[in-house]
């Protein structure tokens, strides 16, 4: 529906509709492609972490651009995806189900699941025959935030499940998730060098390798070197399996994304003291600031052009009576910054719509669709 309506640039939105609520904008061109260097340059399978962002928009236009794997974690999840394709492969990757849960999985035809542990694969009986991921974890470096503290077992404990899952008749498969923004390509070539020691001490020839999400969107001024970090996963899953090397399977989510979207929070009010009040904060869509840190990429816009000039330290606060809406650190703007100026974060795609609230009436509506992203 998207490309039967003329979209604006995110300037002239601004300045026309002069918005007083946070607008999350979407550009479905820069969705497609990224969707489209991911299949063009990952060395295997390309399925998108569903979690990251499941808005309809961003499920149909990836169908659009060609993907056709999914990695779900719950049966919302499935639902969301078989409404943008009835046909699509899913991948049940979180690693901890209720038996309810399993049924539904089985009634939505997913083809692989993940275990971390020998309970949770007895579960999957009714899933005869499929794919079974055994989720490892390291202790490793490089990304933003880690993701091992929750899942995954170590390379021994990781062995064992593998042998099991053989045994009982599935297909064997190793995963891991290096952690999100991930920025370091070797935190890849540990995990890589790793599954094939556990095959090897299995002694099970490993069908699939999948390498999770954790690539990272732009940040620091930096834009990631995808292509490096793909030639280098291809590159050591040669090294460590030789030729047994199993296919690659890849589940980027922030990396999909992010820089599909952005969002424009408009100034309140500008306190004596300089703290500037937004519309939009860490319950609505900028929630993962708290995490991540802040971001660097930001803009002011007053009546469809950017407001530039000496830039001050400026505490940012949210639209919520609760005084942890605040946004991380002091972020620089411009000294003259006043109410009615609109904040423009970009690369917002990831984990803002997903976990934004509508607490206190605030938070974030449909995507607006723009272009020039
Ligand atoms: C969250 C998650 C992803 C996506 O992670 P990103 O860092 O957003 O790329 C992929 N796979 C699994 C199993 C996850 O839990």
């Amino acid at each position: 529906m998207f490309d039967l309506i003329e979209r604006p640039e995110i300037p002239d939105h601004l300045r026309q509709q002069r918005p007083d609520e946070a607008v999350l904008f979407f550009d479905a061109d820069r969705l497609e492609a990224t969707a489209r260097r991911f299949r063009a340059g990952f060395p295997g399978l390309v399925t998108y972490a569903v979690k990251a962002n499941p808005a309809p928009v961003v499920l149909d236009t990836l169908v659009r651009a060609g993907l056709r794997a999914f990695d779900v974690a719950s049966p919302a999840e499935m639902a969301a995806v078989r409404a943008a394709d009835p046909q699509a492969v899913l991948h049940y990757h979180n690693p901890v189900r209720s038996r309810g849960e399993v049924a539904q999985a089985a009634a939505h035809g997913i083809t692989s699941a993940s275990v971390d542990d020998p309970g949770e694969l007895d579960k999957l009986a009714p899933l005869a025959g499929i794919e079974v991921s055994v989720r490892l974890a390291l202790p490793v470096k490089g990304a933003a935030y880690d993701f091992g503290s929750k899942f995954g077992v170590g390379e021994a404990e990781a062995a064992e499940l593998l042998r099991l899952v053989a045994r009982a008749g599935f297909s064997p498969a190793i995963t891991f998730h290096p952690g999100t923004q991930c920025e370091d390509a070797a935190a890849w070539e540990a995990y890589i060098h790793a599954s094939a020691r556990v095959a090897r001490a299995a002694g099970v020839t490993l069908e699939r390798l999948n390498v999770g999400g954790g690539f990272p969107s732009h940040r620091n001024g930096l834009s990631p070197d995808l292509e490096a970090i793909f030639s280098r996963i291809g590159r050591a899953t040669r090294t460590a399996f030789g030729q047994a090397a199993p296919a690659l399977v890849c589940e980027p989510g922030r990396a999909m994304v992010a820089d599909a979207f952005a969002i424009a929070a408009r100034v309140k009010a500008v306190r004596r003291d300089g703290t500037v009040f937004l519309n939009d904060g860490v319950y609505g869509g900028l929630s993962e600031l708290r995490e991540i840190g802040p971001t660097d990429r930001l803009r002011v816009l007053r009546d469809g052009a950017e407001v530039s000039g000496p830039l001050r330290p400026r505490v940012l606060l949210g639209p919520t009576c609760d005084s942890v809406d605040r946004l991380p650190g002091e972020t620089p703007l411009p000294d003259t910054i006043a109410e009615g100026d609109y904040l423009l974060f970009s690369g917002m795609g990831a984990y803002s719509l997903a976990t934004g609230t509508r607490f206190n009436g605030y938070g974030l509506g449909d995507p607006v669709a723009v272009r020039g992203l």
